[in-house]
């Protein structure tokens, strides 16, 4: 059974959202505080965590940074205000894997943590190959035709979402949310931008534009 930690010191949230995973078949423990929060998070007993900005004691951007700071990957999905989107940047940057406005509704933070929890790489499983390439998700490093390519942490992440949805056809949509974090289309062509970087990088022809639908890795 999966574990998660729930990072909230408003009880009436986190009983709602601890009920709601327990239903759900996840085994869950809650922290009231950030200090409590981040010994627990680097326990090792979690498969990830819920956390909360506001948190008494450091606060969850505090919590984020040394969890990350002493190595851990542990998916960690964020509760920011909704109204703030000076929270999200700061969240994604500062190495959450996704964030959820508040207030929220169940199924989407349900839905959230599962999506996070289905991308944890498998023991073992840590190289995805796919038509001579080679992604290996521990090192951050990629191999095409057995020679090393230098990508950015976006560009990796980009590709490391292709690579798991070999011959899938990809929105934009979907592509903004699950490798820039965000639920909304800021306006810009960002996705365009860094398939012609991946491209550039892993050669054109690797990843193919649907039109109308969105890109896919060939
Ligand atoms: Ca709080």
């Amino acid at each position: 059974m999966s574990a998660i930690l729930i990072a909230e010191d408003e009880d009436r949230i986190a009983a709602f959202v601890a009920k709601g995973l327990r239903a759900a078949g996840f085994a869950v423990q809650r922290a009231a505080s950030g200090d409590e929060a981040l010994e627990r998070a680097l326990s090792g007993d979690f498969d990830l965590m819920v956390l909360d900005v506001g948190l008494p004691g450091i606060d969850g951007f505090e919590v984020l940074a040394r969890l990350r700071g002493s190595g851990s990957s542990l998916p960690v999905v964020m509760l920011t205000a909704r109204t703030s989107g000076a929270d999200t940047v700061a969240g994604l940057e500062g190495g959450a894997n996704d964030y959820v406005p508040k207030p929220f509704r169940f199924d989407e933070l349900l839905a959230r943590i599962r999506l996070r929890m289905a991308e944890r790489p498998a023991e073992g499983a840590a190289e995805l190959t796919h038509a001579g390439m080679t992604l290996d998700v521990r090192t951050r490093r990629v191999r095409v035709a057995g020679v090393d390519v230098d990508l950015s942490a976006r560009e990796f992440a980009l590709a490391e979402e292709f690579f798991r949805h070999p011959g899938q056809v990809l929105s934009r949509e979907q592509l903004l949310s699950r490798v820039w974090g965000y639920d909304f289309d800021p306006g810009s062509n960002v996705v365009d931008v860094y398939v012609r970087y991946l491209r550039g990088k892993l050669g054109h022809e690797r990843i193919e534009t649907v039109r109308g639908m969105g890109y896919r890795l060939a």
